[in-house]
């Protein structure tokens, strides 16, 4: 499977989000979806549909605060 070079914040409660993606690391395998090597009308359903980890993670800026996810959830709490 390919995998992605990403740029993104690292929040106060320890995530890192992805803003941006920075390139594709194409895996040149026909067998995954993600990759220029695919054919664009095969429905085999064997094909890899998602991309891998992320091989590089660039923090390009640092909060304090929670990542949306972490604030929705303790957001929901009264303090
Ligand atoms: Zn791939
Ligand atoms: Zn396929």
């Amino acid at each position: 499977m390919c995998n992605l070079e990403t740029e993104g914040i690292k929040y106060g409660c320890g995530h890192y989000v992805p803003v941006r993606v920075v390139r594709k690391i194409d895996c040149m395998r026909p067998t995954c979806t993600k990759s220029s090597r695919h054919p664009p009308h095969c429905n085999s359903s064997h094909c890899d549909l998602y991309f891998g980890p992320a091989r590089k993670e660039t923090i390009i800026q640092r909060t304090d605060a929670f990542c949306p996810d972490d604030s929705k959830y303790y957001g929901s709490r009264v303090r």
